[in-house]
Parts: structure tokens; C-alpha cells; sequence
């Protein structure tokens, strides 16, 4: 029986770290996978996190199974940070459940989107790959429209397009901010006008805040979700605590869907738990618990809001001095000034990735995509020169 399994093809990613890892040039640069570093090029555990774990150590009592819901508190301790202190249920519209991660709230967002009988995601390209391996995993179909232009802007024609082209049968998925790969994000002012569009073409929105707080600003990153989301009926949210608590390994992410009506959401809810339980059963503890002992304490939350400004400021440095720069051979680094989050794309070609992996041991995407926290004051000179060198 399991001879009829065809191999697959290796994670490209993955792949690089290897590489990255055998390669023995002390001055490497890995600007290849997507977590956060310092400019000592670590990946701490946030000292809000440290604190939680600590409290929880002390003070859980058991471990006993919660449910596929998960961890309630959790989830409804985020809803003011993703939906905003005013109304952060919309009036009893909102209800959340927890998920493995970013990746298992876009499993059960885009697996519950199906059994509504949507046949097709509408998706910017390029986009997270995963993005299209879940649907195609769901047998849903994937339409792509252009996300951004060669020159670093983001292509509102095509979203237009494939907005106007859309049917009953569609959802459109939108990243909420720091697009991942290219860091190109609508402005306020493209999201006022992609609500309009989506409340239109009545299709259901699918959200994918994986970095609020790494873009602009908690409450900026979370603008076009909350502006969609008073244009519409109904919308799906994957959210991700991986990148903004730093606890990538542990697995937490919520998943949140809006009614028309609050009396709708039991029968929803009901058959996202459903699916829960035929995926993961119930979602990892550990990570949402520390969590949600950070929201609940005042002196914990203030203390992790600082470490997230400190993490944003960091790559806003980056990203100065990389447009800073300005033309580095023939790739103008300009446009990355304006960009958001952990990733921009460097416009080189396959050939031209290699070129700077095998002679100068910068390790980056065959995208062209960086990881803007790879850089640092000790490094960035080499990869702007790297990049002049191979682009001349
Ligand atoms: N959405 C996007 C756009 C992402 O880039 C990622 C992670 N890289 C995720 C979702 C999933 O995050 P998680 O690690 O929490 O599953």
C-alpha cells in the first residue's frame, strides 16, 4: 500500500538551514527562515514569557484535557488587542477558539469555509506558501491575483480584478499586515477601500494576522481587519502569537469567526470544533497559558508591549539603513524603507541567490525573500555590498 506514495519534495527552506548549518564561513548570514533575531542574532524567550512560565510552573494544577475550544481565557484575553477595546465582540458577533498555531487557525478557517461550500480562495501572490498547500490539501481551489508591483507597491488593480470576477462560491484571504513574503502592505487608505470592495462582491473575508505589532503598531497592523470587518457580515480571523509572544515552537494561534448574528455563532462554533476534534482533538496548553497570565497582568503585558516595541524598532533600523543604501548594483533597496514585518523580497534572480549563497554565504530564499531580522550592525554592510556585487 504505501509504495503508491509518490516522494515529495524537500522544504525549501528547510533545505537552506542545513546548508546554512554545514557551511563553515564564520561570517555566514542566514536571512532564510522566519523568526525573529536580535542584533546578536538570537531568538530569546520574550522575559514576559519567561515570567508567565515561571507563575505557571508555580500555580497550574492540573493538566487535565479543556476541550477543543482550548484555552477560553486565552482567547478572549487577545480579543481586545485583535478587535479593539471598544466593542471587541462586536456586539456579541465574535466568538474564538484556540489553534496550534497561525497554521492550524488557517487549517480550521479555510476547512470550515469549505463545508460552508466555498470552492475557491482567492489569494495575492506570491503569498506564505503554505497558504495554497492547505487548500490544495482541502481540494479548494486557489484563484491568484498579483499582490505587488516591480516597483514595491501593492497592485490594488488586480485585487480590484479578481475582486470584481469573484461569485457566490469564493472567499478571499487577506494577510493583515507584514505581508509574508514581500512586506508590501496596503496603506489605511487601500483597506478603506478593499472593505467597500469585499462588502460588494459578498464573497467571505478570511483574515491572516500572523505579526500584529511587528508592522507599525498593534493597533495600525490590526486597522484593515477591524475596517473589513464593520463592511461585512461575516469574516473568518487566523491569528498567529508566534512571532509577537516569540513561542514559534509552542504552537499558539486563535481562530475567530463573526456572524451576521450573534445567534449564529453556536451552530458555527459547533462545527469548528467538530473539525478541531477530527484534526488535533485539542490544541497544545502550554504557550496560550502563558499567554494569557501575560494579558491578565497589567505589569506582564506593559512588560511585553515593551519588548515588541523594542523587536519593531529594531528591523524599522534595518529597514533605514537598508533604503538608506539606496541603489545597491542594479536592486534599488529604496522601497524596503516602506515595507513591514520580518520579510521583504530582493529582487535578484535564481542564478543571482546562489551566486551571493555560494560566494559570499548569505543564505536567503530562492524568492529572493530576506529576513529583515537577519541583519544587523555586524552583518548588514557585507549583504548591501554582497548584493551590489552580484547585481552589478
Ligand atoms: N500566516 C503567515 C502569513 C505566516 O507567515 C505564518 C508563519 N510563518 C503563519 C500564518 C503561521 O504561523 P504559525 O507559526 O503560528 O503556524
Amino acid at each position: 500500500m504505501l509504495t503508491n506514495l509518490q516522494q515529495q519534495p524537500a522544504d525549501a527552506l528547510l533545505a537552506l538551514i542545513k546548508l546554512h548549518n554545514a557551511d563553515p564561513r564564520p561570517d555566514k548570514i542566514d536571512l532564510g527562515v522566519g523568526v525573529y533575531r536580535t542584533g546578536q542574532g538570537e531568538t530569546p524567550v520574550f522575559g514576559a514569557i519567561k515570567a508567565a512560565e515561571r507563575k505557571l510552573v508555580e500555580e497550574q494544577d492540573s493538566k487535565a484535557y479543556l476541550g477543543p475550544e482550548g484555552d477560553m481565557g486565552f482567547v478572549e484575553a487577545l480579543m481586545p488587542y485583535v478587535f479593539g477595546k471598544d466593542s471587541p465582540d462586536m456586539g456579541g458577533r465574535i466568538e474564538g477558539m484556540q489553534a496550534p498555531g497561525g497554521t492550524g487557525s488557517l487549517r480550521l478557517a479555510l476547512a470550515l469555509a469549505r463545508r460552508a461550500n466555498v470552492k475557491r480562495i482567492i489569494v495575492g501572490v506570491p503569498s506564505w506558501p503554505n497558504h495554497a498547500q492547505i487548500c490544495a490539501d482541502l481540494g479548494l481551489e486557489v484563484v491568484e491575483f498579483n499582490h505587488a508591483r516591480a516597483d514595491g507597491t501593492v497592485d490594488m488593480d488586480a485585487l480590484r480584478a479578481a475582486l470584481a470576477g469573484a461569485g457566490a462560491e469564493d472567499a478571499i484571504l487577506l494577510h493583515g499586515c507584514c505581508h509574508n513574503p514581500t512586506g508590501i502592505d496596503y496603506s489605511p487608505g487601500d483597506w478603506d477601500e478593499i472593505a467597500g470592495l469585499v462588502s460588494e462582491a459578498k464573497i467571505l473575508p478570511i483574515i491572516d494576522l500572523a505579526y500584529q505589532g511587528l508592522g507599525m503598531g498593534m493597533d495600525e497592523d490590526a486597522y484593515g481587519l477591524r475596517r473589513v470587518l464593520v463592511a461585512v457580515p461575516e469574516a473568518l480571523v487566523c491569528y498567529s502569537c508566534d512571532k509577537n509572544f516569540g513561542l514559534y515552537r509552542d504552537r499558539v494561534g486563535a481562530f475567530y469567526v463573526m456572524a451576521a448574528e450573534p445567534a449564529d455563532l453556536p451552530r458555527i462554533m459547533s462545527n469548528a470544533h467538530a473539525l478541531a476534534r477530527a484534526n488535533w482533538s485539542q490544541p497544545p496548553d502550554h504557550g496560550a497559558a502563558a499567554v494569557r497570565l501575560v494579558l491578565e497582568d497589567e505589569t506582564l503585558t506593559a512588560q511585553w508591549l515593551d519588548e515588541l516595541d523594542q523587536m519593531r524598532e529594531r528591523m524599522r533600523q534595518v529597514r533605514a539603513r537598508l533604503a538608506a543604501a539606496g541603489k545597491a548594483g542594479t536592486v534599488d533597496l529604496a522601497p524596503m524603507g516602506g515595507q513591514n514585518g520580518l520579510f521583504s523580497i530582493v529582487p535578484l534572480s535564481k542564478e543571482q541567490v546562489l551566486e551571493m549563497r555560494e560566494k559570499h554565504g548569505i543564505y536567503m530564499a530562492g524568492s529572493g525573500r530576506i529576513n529583515i531580522a537577519g541583519l544587523t550592525a555586524g552583518n548588514i554592510d557585507k549583504f548591501i555590498a554582497a548584493v551590489a556585487a552580484v547585481a552589478a
